[in-house]
């Protein structure tokens, strides 16, 4: 059974290993994840080409995304390795304190002391610690433990109701975006982006390195919510990093902001992908809880591209399962969404010509209720605009161009397939698409379809042209 909901698995040492890797891709991992947090660059290369090479092994399509680390704001190391805070004691957050104690412990952002004042809320490890600032006195945070715990090192810090100032962009993020580039990754995701201007900044440092990798912003700061549509506009689609945001905004507030960040990216005609605990205790469990299933559904049903796994399949124990349970949950609820052509649509002006051919064969392929749409593409721009509108309809994208295939791994409902330009005409190389998916065995003779293309041909965006076709007929379908 197909399924349109990509999944974004993360690597890590549970699935590391190509054995692990090729079964993980069956159950049907999409895109993997590289996680610029942990690890150093030789590991996420060596992950890299095992994914390619198990992949091309068994014919199926992975993207890759590299996601940096960002300015995550962390505490430093303890002289026992951890501490326990007890509620209401005293306790410094001293930015000059080389090993902590259960008195104080140092900082690896320096500027702390700098974005906080009397009365701040800071959250340590996710949330699980709350600290109040009482006052700053030189490099020393002095604070009162409101919910007291487990502290370990290098736990991170978050700051209730955003106002940190690090920049989105640490050195080590531009070393790593030239790796990546390197690697040729199809996306990067940037952490804790506040502004546009921090990923036109991702974008230029990806060109400037030679890597063709679109941008992906992780939406987990309150900056980042307040300017999200230039946010989106600037990037290529948002991640919905529920980790970070939930303790920056407060948990209860973020399914609400699931719903209106994957909202606002479909209708810019850029990508959204879901994160963060979506099988968290599948991390030590076979099975996931009834409200993990009710999560990854409910995204499903929220329009996002694609579901994500982090700890699940880079530490857990058991990441091909999860892959396989997260598979069949997206399944399902696809299966049960009522599938409506957005009313708004139909009043939409477009003003480009790719736009109004992909919009109008998307129109004709849920009307004429056709097996398949095949779309013709170089970039992989007419998938895109088919894919941001739910026909019910799946969406071959057949293309020349690898980077293109790779690309559309995180579109949903859009399947892409490398197809080989012999130098034809149009007619023939539509026959030829026909042909492809046939062989594939995803449609058979007396099937409708509908396909776009581009004529003259070889143009990135410039479908212009719109055929219905019964699949073994010669002439063109007459409603
Ligand atoms: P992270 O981002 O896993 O890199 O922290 C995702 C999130 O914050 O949800
Ligand atoms: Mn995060």
């Amino acid at each position: 059974m197909s399924r349109d909901t990509k999944i974004v698995a993360t690597l890590g040492p549970a699935s590391s290993d190509a054995a692990v890797l090729e079964r993980m891709i069956l159950a049907g991992v999409d895109v993997v994840r590289l996680n610029f947090s942990h690890g150093r660059p030789e590991d996420h290369i060596a992950r890299a080409s095992l994914v390619r090479e198990v992949a091309a092994r068994i014919g199926r399509t992975v993207g890759i995304l590299a996601d940096l680390q960002g300015p995550k704001i962390r505490v430093g190391k303890f002289s026992d390795s951890k501490i326990r805070l007890e509620q209401g004691a005293p306790f410094i957050l001293d930015a000059k304190c080389e090993l902590g104690n259960s008195e104080r412990v140092g900082l690896d952002y320096k500027d702390l002391t700098r974005d906080v004042a009397p009365g701040s809320v800071l959250l340590l490890d996710d949330g699980r610690i709350v600290l109040d600032v009482e006052r700053v006195v030189g490099s020393e945070i002095f604070t009162v433990v409101r919910h007291g715990g487990e502290l370990s090192d290098n736990k991170g810090i978050n700051r209730q109701g955003g106002g940190l100032s690090a920049p989105a962009l640490t050195a080590k993020d531009m070393d790593d975006i030239r790796t990546a580039a390197s690697m040729d990754v199809d996306f990067v995701a940037v952490s804790f982006p506040k502004s546009a201007a921090d990923m036109y900044m991702a974008k230029q440092l990806i060109h400037a390195a030679g890597g063709q990798a679109q941008t992906i912003a992780k939406i987990e700061r309150v900056e980042a919510v307040d300017s999200l549509e230039e946010i989106i506009a600037a990037s290529d689609g948002i991640m919905v990093a529920r980790g970070d945001l939930a303790v920056e905004v407060g948990d209860a507030a973020v399914p609400a902001l699931q719903k209106r960040m994957i909202r606002l990216a479909r209708e810019k005609n850029k990508l959204a992908i879901t994160a963060t605990q979506m099988m968290e205790s599948m991390i030590l469990s076979p099975a996931p809880t009834r409200a993990e299933v009710s999560d990854v559904a409910n995204a499903v049903l929220d329009g996002t591209d694609a579901v994500m796994l982090s700890a699940e399949t880079a530490s857990g124990r058991y990441p091909v399962e999860t892959v396989a349970a997260m598979a069949r949950i997206c399944q399902a609820a696809e299966k049960s969404a009522e599938v409506t052509l957005d009313s708004e649509f139909l009043n939409q002006v477009f003003t480009r010509i790719d736009q109004t051919i992909s919009l109008a064969a998307i129109w004709t392929a849920h009307h004429l209720k056709v097996k398949a749409i095949a779309a013709l593409t170089e970039s992989g721009a007419t998938a895109l605009w088919m894919s941001r509108l739910n026909c019910g309809v799946p969406v071959y994208a057949l293309t020349p161009r690898p980077d293109a295939v790779t690309r559309m791994s995180l579109y949903r409902a859009v399947f892409p397939l490398f197809m080989t330009q012999r130098p034809s005409t149009r007619d023939e190389l539509l026959h030829d698409a026909e042909k492809l998916l046939m062989n594939a065995g995803i449609v058979e003779k007396g099937d409708f379809i509908v396909l776009t293309a581009g004529d003259p041909m070889g143009i990135s965006g410039g479908a212009n042209t719109l055929k219905i076709v019964r699949v073994g007929d010669q002439q063109p379908y007459k409603v």
